[in-house]
């Protein structure tokens, strides 16, 4: 798979590289490399795309969380890859207007989107540009839908000669109509999956794309392409409306991620999905009482604005403790107060938590009880550790909040009682780090 990225653009989020960095180091080593290959290969264009640090669904969050998630993903990608990104790809696509606004805000120059996330897809796959509600100005990519799913979901991914018809056996068909002014750029054709496709989904995936990627090199009538190089030869030349918000895997918008809106893995079985806006509302209201404690503490600590703070934290996350022992007593007010540099350490970490249990995954199964949101609420717990004086306070107005998240398992109850057996109960090692 390693070697295939060097022939493709490719993310990866900033939680998984760290585990990789220490856990996988020779793969992590490759990934780094698949993205040297493509500045080579491509005019100095990289094929890493960058995603915030968190797997969070931006719209639903404020603009300064926003703010945060994309500078810390900036941050984390320039430490692995030594350049600025150029492109991020967003959590399950999910956009809005001041998603895209604070992307181009931060200097990047382009995401990927699903082609049901615009009023039209522009001639020939072409980009389109977006220009914010700000006046800012970001490239957006389409991937192609009916075939995206059919290597997602098979056959093609088990069938190299089939999908390279498919890939190439398209003039004329939906690649080619119309394009006024565009005569002179050339027609794209974008797929895009989740990584586990190959390999953890389908087990040959990765050798069927390998294959794929070795006979289009071959032929002379394609171009292999990674998303930064094209966009530096052809900026878009059309506009495109956004439909916002929306979200690869949620004809919804992005209700998936905070209400009953049907979406779920097991359509076949009757499940009721009444946890979703309960758990969302927890979350945030605990997230807003997160905010003040670190506001109003960090104020007393921090030289700086906080919320400053906060924002380049990003810049030493995943970094040695020294490291970021250093980075904490530069910013303090008293330099040498050495339980203001502890508590200023923990409450940075209260809001690495405060972000980091909104991770998608939570809200996107089929129900409460599942490994996914335990893990959220395993981050809410331990924000809450964090918050000293306001912890038992914050505790009970969660589980009250909690109460109203009903588990499909009647012996699961609901929220309340998963938090209290599934996360209180158990010893500390369960505790994300
Ligand atoms: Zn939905």
């Amino acid at each position: 798979m390693a070697a295939s990225l060097a022939s493709l653009s490719f993310d990866f989020g900033p939680t998984l590289l760290a585990w990789m960095e220490r856990h996988a180091a020779a793969t992590y080593g490759a990934v780094l490399a698949a993205d040297r290959a493509g500045v080579a290969a491509h005019a100095g264009h990289g094929n890493a795309i960058a995603m915030p640090y968190h797997h969070t669904i931006l719209p639903l969050s404020s603009r300064r969380d926003k703010e945060t998630e994309v500078r810390w993903g900036i941050a984390d990608f320039r430490r692995r890859f030594g350049r600025e990104p150029e492109g991020m790809w967003l959590p399950e696509t999910a956009v809005d207007d001041e998603t895209l606004d604070v992307l181009a805000a931060e200097g990047i120059r382009f995401t990927i989107l699903a082609p049901h996330q615009v009023e039209r897809v522009p001639a020939g796959g072409r980009p389109g540009g977006h220009r914010t509600a700000a006046g800012r100005r970001i490239a957006l990519f389409l991937y192609d839908g009916p075939l995206s799913h059919d290597v997602a979901f098979g056959p093609l991914v088990r069938d190299p000669a089939a999908w390279i018809e498919r890939l190439t056996a398209r003039e004329g068909g939906n690649g080619g109509g119309g394009g006024g002014g565009s005569v002179d750029v050339p027609e794209v054709l974008a797929i895009a999956t989740d990584g586990e496709t190959f390999g953890h989904h389908h087990r040959e995936g990765a050798v069927t794309l390998a294959r794929v990627l070795d006979a289009l090199r071959k032929r002379g009538d394609v171009r292999v392409d990674n998303f930064a190089a094209f966009l530096a030869r052809h900026p878009p030349q059309d506009d495109v409306r956004l439909v916002a918000p929306s979200a690869w895997s949620c004809p919804h918008g992005v209700e998936r991620w905070r209400s009953d809106c049907g979406c779920r893995v097991h359509g076949d079985r009757a499940t009721h999905q009444r946890w979703r806006a309960p758990l969302r509302n927890a979350l945030d209201w605990l997230a807003a009482e997160l905010h003040r404690v670190f506001e109003r503490e960090g104020s007393t600590i921090f030289a700086a604005d906080p919320w400053t703070v906060r924002d380049v934290y990003g810049s030493v996350l995943g970094a040695p403790d020294d490291a970021v022992t250093r980075f904490i007593g530069e910013r303090l007010r008293r330099p040498d107060d050495r339980s203001a540099l502890a508590r200023a350490g923990e409450l940075l970490e209260l809001e690495r938590h405060a972000l980091r249990m909104f991770t998608s995954c939570g809200w996107f199964f089929d129900d409460i009880a599942g490994l996914e949101s335990l893990i959220v609420l395993r981050s809410a717990a331990r924000a809450i550790e964090l918050a000293g004086t306001d912890a038992a306070r914050l505790e009970a107005g969660l589980l009250e909040r909690l109460a109203l998240a009903p588990s499909n398992d009647p012996a699961v109850g609901t929220g309340r009682e998963l938090y209290v057996k599934g996360i209180k109960a158990v010893p500390a090692r369960g505790v994300p780090t």
